[in-house]
């Protein structure tokens, strides 16, 4: 069985080198909230299964491939037999560390995963299923087939990972609102960035501990703030534990909020403490950071000591 079962859409991602509007050449990679969380995961040695549609198209085929060859069961995904596409996204460097995407997934197979496609997932021994908010912004289907497996989730007893993921692109506030309600009450496991607080809560809070107070009094059991350079804040009902970002020279940012889930749920998973569950989360982070692509430079478990070496080290 696999440790954590995860599902959402994964896009081709067509990378440029400068302005989008200029041409030149692409570099084509595969991008997804989910799948990156699920690489991140695997090259820590977990058992991971990634579950959704992928168009019956070359692209769909990418999907699948590089998955599988970074080591995550793809056996329950779909290829969608309707002729949606496989969904696209472009990212350009525009300033720095500042990127700008366009993204191509209105009616793509990914969008159209439906209850049926992810209930199958849930094989006795899962131990994690991890959802994003992106999801339920998809499609109808999609919202139910989150719910759908958040909800049977919990009555087998697997601990549900919520990233709240809030895309302005995809949807209000207010929506997401109303959407995220029914998953935040089968969530166990609650990450968030800063700013994406507030549309996990049904009312305004005054402040952080307030809302994140009230979501550990509805049942969540556990609650992380995501701060950017400034690290990260967990939230239990009986601690809190900060804890800074590492020092990177950041390259890229994209990624950075998987790539930290991905070392929460690690640690999660191993059964350590809060303080090292982040620890692990800001670590896998500062790896997305310090790299090109969204999950390329992602570390394996060998890798996670390698930004304790001096800068400049010659690994031999
Ligand atoms: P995204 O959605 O763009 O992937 P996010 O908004 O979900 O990111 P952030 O809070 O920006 O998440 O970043 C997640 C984690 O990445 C932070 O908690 C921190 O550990 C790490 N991080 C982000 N920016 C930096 C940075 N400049 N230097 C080092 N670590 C960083």
């Amino acid at each position: 069985a696999p440790d954590v079962v995860t599902f959402g859409e994964t896009m081709a991602a067509l990378r440029a080198g400068g302005a989008l509007r200029l041409g030149g050449s692409l570099g084509l990679s595969i991008a997804g909230a989910e799948s990156n969380v699920a690489i991140g995961l695997a090259r820590l040695g977990h058992r991971v299964r990634w579950a959704g549609r992928v168009g019956a198209d070359e692209l769909g085929a990418l999907v699948l491939r590089t998955l599988r060859a970074e080591n995550i069961d793809v056996g329950h995904a779909v290829t969608d037999d309707t002729g949606r596409p496989t969904g696209l996204l472009l990212t350009e460097p525009r300033l720095g560390t500042l990127t700008r995407v366009s993204y191509y997934r209105a009616g793509s197979a990914g969008s159209a995963v439906s209850p049926a496609d992810v209930l199958p997932t849930l094989t006795p021994g899962t131990r994690v299923l991890h959802l994003t908010g992106i999801t339920p912004a998809l499609s109808p289907s999609a919202a139910e087939a989150a719910v759908a497996a958040a909800t049977a989730a919990r009555e087998a007893g697997i601990t549900v990972c919520l990233d709240v993921n809030y895309r302005s692109r995809l949807w209000t506030a207010d929506r997401a609102r109303t959407a995220l309600r029914p998953l935040l009450a089968r969530t166990d496991l609650l990450i968030a960035s800063e700013d994406e607080l507030s549309p996990a809560l049904e009312q305004p809070a005054a402040d952080e501990s307030e809302g994140v107070r009230r979501l550990l009094d509805e049942g969540v059991t556990e609650v992380v703030i995501k701060r950017g350079a400034r690290g990260a804040t967990a939230y239990t009902a009986h601690e809190t534990a900060d804890c800074a970002a590492r020092m990177v020279d950041a390259v890229d940012l994209v990624g950075a909020g998987d790539a930290f889930v991905a070392g929460y749920l690690s640690g999660h998973l191993e059964g350590s403490t809060v303080p090292a569950r982040l620890h692990r989360a800001v670590t896998t982070a500062a790896f997305a950071v310090a790299t090109r692509g969204d999950w390329e430079g992602l570390p394996t478990r060998d890798e996670l000591g390698l930004l304790d070496e001096p800068d400049g080290t010659t690994i031999r």
